[in-house]
């Protein structure tokens, strides 16, 4: 007999035939002999309902009331499947955030979960109850109702299995796993059955469509183990755990790619220490995000330097870094909003030479040229011209033979 977290998202909630086919399901389950924490999403759809409403009416609302509006959407289909598992003669209870006490920091909007009561859950699960806990909202030591950002009943998923120390975390969605790359753009996209939390991690703009990442995170740093799988689809999903040496790992786990970034370069700085700071302090100031960051090493006594940000940011970016320029008696500076980038993920490089070779190579082969190069230990990361884009992640996938069942 297991314990089971599962969550199910807004898709998977969205009518109420739904919801009874939730409470069919979890029955089963039930019945297989495992003991059920059930957390839902709001219907689909709903959490934006409730924003627009608020914008209709304030344009900058406060975040507490924001959260005691956004908090309802879940509210209603925790009660909703309670009702439909009553229909179906199944004892379920159905509780709030705050009711199970997910205690946490009073950011609004995006807080953050300290501490979670288990007591009433054990006292349900113990007496054959399933247990339905509303996702995405918690409260804080005032009892203010407060919400974990959007997508964050992922995240209230990944708690409670980790405070109760479950023997999964399911996550119950739209799609059924995490692909070798987006489908989309390869057809021939695998599903993988296993993949580490590093590499969910570094895989994040393809993961970012199944979970919110913020749970994988969570899931690393408590050990949970995670599954993502499908809602409307028989399958195992793809499992998500932590690396097992035991294990022999794929090399390459999957291509990921960012379609929206921009490159900025100031060109002909003068070399000295501080330049780097000189530069991006003033961007960081502005809260925006740098991602890829070069230096040159230059001959003469000036240098290069270049750095990524997402599209959105790029030309508040260049205004900052202009005025930088200026004032630091930089030659000139240059960018580009048409770029992309594309990265080869996996646990398995760590112990394979070649890699980042094959990458170049299969990159030549096509003629695609690379504008910036990134590593980490398990991934290698790309900057190209976004024209290049599909083609350079079909060509990678075909190259690491990702098709195939390894
Ligand atoms: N309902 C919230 C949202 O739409 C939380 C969630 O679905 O995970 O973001
Ligand atoms: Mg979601």
């Amino acid at each position: 007999m297991a314990l089971i977290v599962q969550k199910y998202g807004g898709t998977s909630v969205g009518t109420v035939e739904r919801i009874q086919e939730v409470a069919k399901k979890l029955i089963k389950h039930q019945n297989e002999g495992h003991n059920l924490v059930v957390v839902v999403s709001a219907m689909s759809g709903e959490t934006n309902r409730l924003l627009s409403l608020a914008n209709e009416i304030n344009d900058r609302p406060h975040g507490r009331e924001l959260d005691v509006l956004l908090s309802t959407g879940e509210q209603v289909t925790i009660a909703l499947l309670c009702m439909a598992l009553e229909q179906f003669g199944v004892h379920a209870n159905s509780y709030t955030g705050g009711q199970v006490k997910i205690l946490t920091d009073n950011t609004h909007n995006k807080a953050r979960i300290m501490e979670i009561d288990d007591n009433k859950i054990r006292t349900d699960l113990a007496k054959g109850r399933i247990v339905v806990v509303a996702g995405f909202q918690g409260c804080d030591k005032q009892g203010n109702i407060t919400t974990l950002g959007r997508g964050g009943s992922d995240t209230t998923a990944v708690a409670l299995a980790a405070a109760l120390k479950a023997d999964e975390c399911q996550i119950f969605t739209d799609v059924d796993g995490v692909y070798t790359t987006d489908p989309r753009v390869v057809s021939e996209a695998r599903r993988l059955d296993h993949i580490t939390y590093e590499e969910m991690l570094e895989m994040a703009s393809l993961g970012a469509k199944v979970l919110q990442i913020r749970s994988v995170e969570f899931a690393r740093n408590y050990n949970v183990a995670l599954r993502v799988l499908s809602s409307f689809t028989e399958g195992g999903g793809t499992l998500i755990t932590a690396e097992d040496p035991k294990m022999e790992q794929a090399v390459i786990s999957g291509i990921a790619f960012n379609r929206d970034e921009a490159k900025l370069t100031v060109l002909g700085v003068p070399d000295h220490p501080g330049i780097a700071s000189q530069i991006l302090g003033p961007i960081a100031k502005e809260n925006i995000e740098v991602d890829m960051i070069i230096q040159n090493t230059g001959s003469d006594s000036t240098t290069d330097f270049t750095f990524t940000v997402h599209r959105n940011d790029y030309q508040a970016a260049l205004k900052i870094l202009t005025k930088t320029a200026e004032s630091l008696g930089a030659r000139e500076v240059a960018g580009d909003d048409k770029i992309t980038k594309v990265s080869v993920v996996g646990v398995g490089m760590r112990s394979h030479a070649g890699i980042a070779n094959t990458m170049f190579e299969t990159l030549a082969n096509e003629a695609i040229n690379i504008c910036m190069i990134s590593t980490s230990e398990i991934k290698i990361s790309v900057v190209v011209d976004e024209k290049y884009l599909e083609l350079a992640v079909r060509a990678l996938h075909n190259a690491f033979n990702l098709e195939q069942i390894s």
